[in-house]
């Protein structure tokens, strides 16, 4: 009798087991389809850098150096020039990704808001080289593909010093 009332106790608890399944089916999925889908960054995220430039185009590092005094890594190096009018640029400016500890340092010592610490997190990479990020590879695109929305919304986290995605 006893082995019976299991047996019916069993076929009773099976569908109940489905039913938990189903309830999951209709559920929105707590995982994440990535690389396909990316959730955005925490915007006080500090991720790969990127180099500023003026709205004009003409790039706001002057290569004074403080970015590289201020990090504690020593991870910054650069090489200065002046352009036909005679103003100061950094003609080599490179970041050793191996070296930072994306303190963030280097964007809150650089008077002129030329360098900031972006969004971007993918930049694995399998040889020593890959990992030595350029000022080519550093520099925003000019003219920006921006709508006009994104200008304002850079303009109001400068203003609170949030920083911003590339
Ligand atoms: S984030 Fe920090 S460690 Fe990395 S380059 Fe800037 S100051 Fe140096
Ligand atoms: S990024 Fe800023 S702090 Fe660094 S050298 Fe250029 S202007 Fe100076």
């Amino acid at each position: 009798m006893k082995g019976l009332l299991a047996s019916v106790w069993n076929v009773i608890r099976m569908p109940l087991g489905f039913l938990v399944t189903l309830k999951h089916m209709f559920k929105k999925p707590v995982t994440l389809d990535y690389p396909r889908k990316r959730e955005p960054m925490a915007p006080r995220f500090k991720g790969l850098h990127y180099l500023e430039r003026y709205d004009d185009g003409t790039e706001r590092c002057v290569c004074c150096g403080l970015c590289a005094a201020a990090c504690p890594a020593d991870a910054i190096y650069m090489e200065p020039a002046e352009n036909e009018k005679g103003e100061r640029y950094s003609e080599v400016y490179e970041i050793n990704l191996l070296r930072c500890i994306f303190c963030g340092f280097c964007e809150e010592a650089c008077p002129e808001e030329a360098i900031f610490l972006g969004q971007e997190y993918e930049f694995a990479g399998d040889t020593r080289e890959s990992f030595i990020l350029t000022k080519d590879k550093m520099l925003v695109q000019h003219p920006r593909k921006d709508s006009p929305f994104k200008k304002i919304l850079r303009r109001v986290r400068k203003a609170y010093g949030i920083a911003e995605s590339q």
